[in-house]
């Protein structure tokens, strides 16, 4: 049945492929092909995600809609990256800045891209096209880098254990993303910001249908220690790892601070590897996750999503992060909705890499007045005080 379903969706869809093509071509740019070079290649080597973990840490770059929606081509509030089509050069050029940076994967921006939000944008005629334009951007970058293609799934947000409709329709949705994604041949899946165990077994069911390659399951905690439907994470991520799930964790909503006390209960509590995707955001016991924090400069109102920047973390604190979490056994890492390549660049170098960006990291001994080099001239050096 899993066979006949999957040949029935990759028929549709070659049906829809050819009925598409001429209407709507999308160019990926060639541009960075040019720029790749060998140093930009191979944060890792091979494709299997599991052999990575097994030699060390991985690194994924996440939270590409946050960061498309800083560069001014992504709208807050529905976050449906249109950007796909409208500028598919700046998803590619985003996808080798966070590479550069010590990305190990390059994920399609699939997040987002299903049914119900397409919906609520009124764009689910563009569904397919979407979908395909996210994967192959994602492998193309993927392929030249030597970074991992990896495929995403997310939640719904219609998801409802009460509605027997609403969990059909979730299926779906699961299902034919799922389904676009092994047709693009990815190296493994990302099922990603689920906030019920109910929806990420859903979620684990779809990519097993479609693939074998290995799957990341990882829920993102509000305010509560629980799912929705009332699991602790540990105990929802102990469901995930029985039904299959190859890495199991968490990512997004909670910054580093409120995040690692969790995530050091998962890795007590499943035997698998563990993923710890924080945002960078300054988060704390009071105010647990990105949504609930409010900003006293601003009449306590809710920072989220666009008045987040004062909670930024440093640099320091994300590779504070990495350490402490690579110490503690959890080896899929990464910086979900804020992360900026210079996260990505702090994470990578907290674990012993050296990204083509650490090129340029910081190096103070040339600078004008905090400098030590002895071309700093005296009379600036005398000043660093007053500076
Ligand atoms: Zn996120």
């Amino acid at each position: 049945m899993a066979a006949k379903a999957k040949a029935r969706t990759k028929a549709k869809s070659k049906a829809r492929s050819k009925a598409r093509s001429g209407a709507k071509t999308v160019r990926v740019t060639t541009s960075s092909q040019r720029k790749a070079t060998p140093s930009a290649r191979g944060n890792g080597e091979g494709r299997d995600l599991l052999a990575r973990l097994a030699r060390g840490a991985v690194v994924c770059a996440e939270g590409y809609v946050f960061e498309l929606e800083r560069r001014g081509y992504l709208q807050a509030g529905s976050f449906v990256p249109e950007v796909l089509f409208e500028h598919p050069e700046v998803v590619e050029q985003l996808h080798m800045d966070f590479v550069h940076a010590g990305s190990d994967v390059t994920e399609a921006l699939t997040y987002y891209v299903h049914r119900e939000k397409l919906r609520v944008i009124g764009r689910e005629k563009d569904l397919v096209p979407m979908n395909r334009q996210a994967l192959k951007i994602a492998k193309s970058v993927a392929r030249r880098t030597g970074t991992l293609f990896a495929g995403d799934l997310c939640n719904t947000n219609i998801y409802d254990p009460a509605d027997k409709s609403a969990i059909k329709e979730v299926e779906r949705i699961f299902d034919e993303q799922a389904g676009w994604a092994a047709d693009a041949g990815v190296d493994y899946f990302v099922a990603e910001t689920l906030g019920w165990v109910g929806e990420a077994l859903l979620a684990l069911q779809a990519i097993k249908r479609h693939s074998k390659v290995p799957t990341v399951v990882t829920f993102a905690m509000h305010r509560e220690e629980a799912t929705r439907d009332g699991f602790t994470p540990a105990e929802a991520c102990q469901r995930l790892e029985a039904a299959g799930a190859d890495v199991v964790g968490l990512n997004c909503h909670r910054g580093p601070a409120t995040m690692m006390p969790l995530i050091k209960q998962i890795r007590a509590a499943v035997k698998c590897h563990v993923a710890a995707l924080p945002v960078p955001y300054r988060t704390i016991p009071q105010q647990p996750s990105f949504m609930a924090l409010t900003d006293a400069c601003c009449g306590n109102q809710r920072a989220f999503p666009v008045g987040l920047d004062p909670f930024m973390c440093t640099r320091g604190e994300i590779a504070d992060f990495g350490r402490e979490a690579f110490a503690n056994g959890i080896r899929y890492l990464g910086v979900c909705c804020g992360a900026g390549p210079h996260h990505i660049r702090a994470l990578a170098e907290s674990l012993g890499r050296h990204p083509p960006a650490s090129r340029y990291s910081v190096d103070m001994s040339r600078h004008a007045f905090f400098g030590t080099d002895k071309m700093i001239r005296k009379i600036q050096t005398d000043y660093r005080d007053k500076a």
